[in-house]
């Protein structure tokens, strides 16, 4: 396909949009400026393909598809049918899944899906059954209430937020911290990694409903298999929250234990992270609770997107190339390479390095905050974000970590030799920032100061960096 159609494409586009508000399509345009110039190491970001991008912008965006393939609460979905078909198809090749359910809007609403769909299954309530069987007229005020307290007294064990876990896994600040009775596993202190046995003993004290694998932050493979076994003696449901690193599951380099599709029984991910599709969600999952996932919408979510429904196509049929597990295993050896830099350079990680695409650097060695850091690396033109580190000292909004991952990188071409030198970046900033004072003198955990200059200088040989990978060399939008 010529370069040129993705220039054109994307050229024509802003120019319909610029008739109507012209505003719009600029800030399109900036974005893409921006985007190339910034040297983008937050974990959870991506570039999607052009083609990905493209199939978000047209008519199915117009259509209501509530229901599943072939049995539609509207007419005229048979082109949405297509489509969410061959999405779902992708997915389960892409992934083994015996089946796969491509409606959730992101990864959030895959989770609520999920958590719906366990309860309906695992919870014996007589009430519960007669909904499902769509007797909701039968069910009496007393029905009622005894659903909702069934429903609202169910156990989750999942990771906690400062070993790396995600809100959404029981968390307070999160809806499933209010729908569930939650405990958390972290990571031995000394190590920095998941302590099995110690999951396994919060699991036979607790005898959670739902145990969730899964993080965001956490630098290491997890044994889903060992995870499973634990599930099992106590009779839970495993769900794994792939949502980060399911670009490394697609890409084949996490297999076997590693690997938590044959292991789970449920499966969330989002699309837009390693597995650089577009801004969305996803749920695998075992045959017997394919049907409550079905019925994710109008159950938990709104009407489908079918627009991004079929960039969900598109970009796991990308995911299904052999070119797909080369760029798997290169943002692991990109971040293994950061990694090292960092290290070589005395930067303290947590866990001492990474088997996935992340790192997560314990900037309290520096003498500073996670704030503190993340800004100071932005000044100088290097987007991060801060992180908490296990046992925190300074909680979740100044936190001690920085987080950063290679995904989006590795999609722009950047390699090792690349990665050494962000990691040079990356430490000169942080050893030429230090923490500030309050006004009365105490250490503040917000304020810093950074020499303007070199500020500048890192900015600019960060874009230096960039410049040999252009971002998107097939679009050219002047
Ligand atoms: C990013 C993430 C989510 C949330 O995804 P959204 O698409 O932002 O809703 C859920 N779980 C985990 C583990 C994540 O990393």
């Amino acid at each position: 396909m010529s370069r040129n159609a993705e220039s054109t494409a994307f050229r024509s586009a802003l120019e319909v949009i610029r008739a109507v508000e012209p505003r719009v399509a600029d800030a399109i345009g900036a974005e893409l400026a921006d985007q190339r110039e910034s040297l983008k190491l937050i974990a959870s970001e991506n570039y999607a393909s052009p083609a990905t991008l493209l199939a978000m912008g047209n008519w199915f965006s117009d259509k209501y598809a509530e229901g599943t393939v072939g049995r539609r609460f509207y007419a005229g979905c048979q082109n949405v049918d297509t489509v969410e078909a061959l999405a779902a198809e992708h997915a389960q090749e892409l992934f083994g899944a015996a089946h796969a359910y491509v409606q959730p809007h992101s990864g959030i609403d895959a989770n609520l899906v999920a958590f719906w769909a366990v309860l309906a299954d695992r919870v014996e309530s007589p009430a519960l059954k007669k909904a499902q069987v769509r007797q909701v007229n039968d069910l009496t005020e007393a029905d009622w209430f005894a659903l909702r307290r069934e429903l609202g007294n169910q156990r989750m064990l999942g990771m906690s937020l400062d070993a790396g876990g995600h809100l959404t896994h029981g968390f307070r600040p999160n809806i499933s911290g209010k729908m569930f009775d939650q405990r958390s596993y972290g990571t031995d202190p000394a190590t920095g990694l998941i302590d099995y046995d110690r999951v396994a003993e919060a699991a036979r004290e607790f005898k959670p409903l739902i145990l969730v694998g899964g993080y965001s932050a956490y630098p290491r493979k997890v044994n889903f298999r060992i995870l499973r076994e634990i599930a099992d003696s106590v009779g839970a449901t495993f769900m794994v929250d792939m949502a980060h690193f399911a670009g490394l599951v697609a890409g084949k380099v996490f297999t076997g234990d590693f690997d938590p599709v044959p292991h789970a029984h449920i499966v969330t991910t989002t699309t837009h992270k390693s597995l650089r599709g577009p801004r969305g969600g996803m749920v695998l999952c075992q045959p017997e609770l394919a049907d409550q996932v079905d019925r994710g919408c109008p159950m938990v979510l709104g009407g489908p997107l079918p627009h991004v429904m079929a960039a969900k196509a598109v970009a796991l049929a990308e995911a299904r190339r052999p070119d797909f597990a080369d760029y798997a295993q290169r943002i692991v050896d990109n971040s293994q390479a950061l990694a090292e830099g960092l290290l070589r350079r005395g930067a303290k990680l947590v866990t001492g390095g990474t088997d996935n695409h992340l790192v997560l650097i314990d900037v309290s060695g520096y003498g500073l905050t996670g704030r503190q850091a993340e800004q100071a690396l932005l000044d100088s033109g290097i987007v991060t974000n801060r992180n908490s580190v296990p046992q925190d000292p300074n909680g979740a909004w100044y936190t001690s970590g920085i987080r950063i991952g290679t995904p989006a990188l590795t999609t722009r071409g950047l390699g090792t030799a690349e990665m050494d030198q962000t990691a040079e970046l990356i430490h000169t900033v942080l050893t030429q920032t230090t923490a500030g004072a309050n006004a009365d003198g105490t250490p503040s955990k917000a304020k810093y100061t950074l020499d303007a200059g070199l500020a500048d200088k890192i900015a600019r040989q960060a874009t230096d960096l960039l410049a040999t990978y252009p971002l998107y060399p097939g679009v050219d939008l002047s």
